[in-house]
């Protein structure tokens, strides 16, 4: 792995920051964090500005509509993006960190050229449409089924937990094409559909949070038609499609978050120096132990963007240590927010604490931390599968 800037990267950081500079004050101001419509309006007119620009899916292969970046310079941005203060992908989360990567890698190039360019524009966000209530952590036993009927499958069944699902315009969405026998385990008989969210069929309930916000949603399929043309890969080989899609979200889709728990990390003890709590040994040593763990945590996502990059853009499995890792230390991160806070731990309108509700589920989406563990230990140390 070499990381080291070269010349051009550094041509390309100078660049990146001059843009930056012009670009963030004609941003209008932030919406409310629990308003879905206007955080759906902002991300989405950000991701158009980073487009207009040539910034827009860097680390996309170029083929696909992306800059083709280098790792270096994929780090770079998500760098400089974050120290000048510049909104994150929001909204555009799903399309850009995974449902597009997986087209991209998956799909046929007809696919690619219809679903990609609105991404990248951030005319169309996509959510995720993975988890039922009976199968989250054991996604291969989903039951919705998919039945073909001529050049249509017929969806009916539910999800669970969908992201974004109020606001987005498109859906990656697991089916069972094939019911479970003794002739078809459950991994197989799994497909991997787009689905329109405004498919006739389609009804969205929003669920809301510990924090109070409605980012996520049930969704339940009635009889909806999904053109047959709208399957990425074949009927049937969803699960190695899925893995596919796990592989981004785990790997490289929380990096730039990293970076921003850094920062967050400088103004808490910013914070505690101004209020008095910086003279606590055990709050300092905590706050410094959490700075080794986000400083290893940055090589490891440097490692983990530039092995992805040398065996064809898919991240392995070093994106489960990742996403084990950093989850908890986002979690230890805010709890510490809290003591620096002292009581106004108890105003749950401060940043801080939406900050330290929200990372409580960290351990849990996209894979709880129990899951990543059985996988570094089976795939990466190969020790004895469980039973
Ligand atoms: C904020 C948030 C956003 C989410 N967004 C989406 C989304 O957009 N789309 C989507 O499809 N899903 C989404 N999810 C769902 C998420 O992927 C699931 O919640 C997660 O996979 C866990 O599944 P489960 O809730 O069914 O828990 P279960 O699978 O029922 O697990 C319950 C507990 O048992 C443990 N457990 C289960 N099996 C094993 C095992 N074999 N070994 C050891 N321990 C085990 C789990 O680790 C967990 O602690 C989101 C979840 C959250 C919290």
């Amino acid at each position: 792995m070499d990381l080291t800037s070269t010349a051009e990267e550094e041509v390309f950081r100078g660049q990146l920051k001059e843009w930056l500079a012009k670009a963030l004050p004609t941003l209008p101001p932030a919406p409310d964090p629990l308003d879905w419509p206007g955080r759906r309006a902002y991300d989405t007119a950000w991701q158009r500005m980073l487009y207009d620009a040539g910034y827009a899916g860097l680390h996309w292969p170029a083929d696909a509509g992306g800059r083709g970046a280098t790792p270096t310079q994929h780090l770079i941005f998500l760098e400089e993006t974050e120290r000048a203060g510049a909104p994150y992908v929001g909204a555009n989360f799903v399309g850009l960190l995974h449902a597009g990567p997986t087209v991209a890698a998956e799909g046929t190039a007809e696919q690619r050229a219809r679903w990609l360019p609105p991404v990248l524009r951030g005319d169309e966000i996509w959510c995720q449409g993975f988890s039922e209530p009976d199968a989250g952590s054991d996604l291969a036993s989903l039951r919705t089924r998919a039945v073909r009927d001529g050049d249509h499958y017929v969806v009916s069944g539910s999800k669970i937990w969908t992201s974004h699902a109020e606001v987005a315009d498109w859906c990656e969405l697991l089916v069972r094409t094939e019911p479970v026998s003794e002739s078809v385990p459950k991994h197989r008989g799994i497909t991997w559909l787009a689905m329109r969210m405004d498919a006739p069929g389609v009804t969205v309930r929003p669920l809301r949070t510990l924090a109070g916000s409605t980012e996520f949603a049930e969704m339940f399929l009635d009889e909806v038609r999904i053109p047959v043309t709208d399957r990425v890969g074949e009927e049937n080989d969803g699960w190695r499609v899925t893995m596919v899609t796990l592989s981004f979200e785990r790997g490289t889709a929380f990096v730039g978050e990293v970076v921003a728990c850094r920062r967050a990390l400088g103004e808490l003890a910013r914070a505690a120096r101004e209020n008095g709590r910086w003279s606590d040994t055990v709050l300092r040593r905590r706050l410094g132990r959490i700075g080794a763990e986000f400083a290893a945590l940055w090589r490891l996502t440097q490692w983990n963007v530039s092995e992805a990059q040398r065996s064809g853009g898919v991240p392995g499995t070093g994106g489960s240590v990742f996403k084990l890792r950093y989850s908890h230390a986002r979690q230890e991160l805010y709890e510490v927010a809290a003591e620096v806070l002292g009581p106004d731990a108890l105003d749950l309108s401060h940043p801080w604490n939406q900050d330290r509700l929200s990372s409580l589920s960290y351990t849990i989406a996209a894979g709880t931390s129990q899951i990543q563990q059985n996988i570094v230990a089976e795939r990466i140390l190969g020790l004895p599968k469980g039973r």
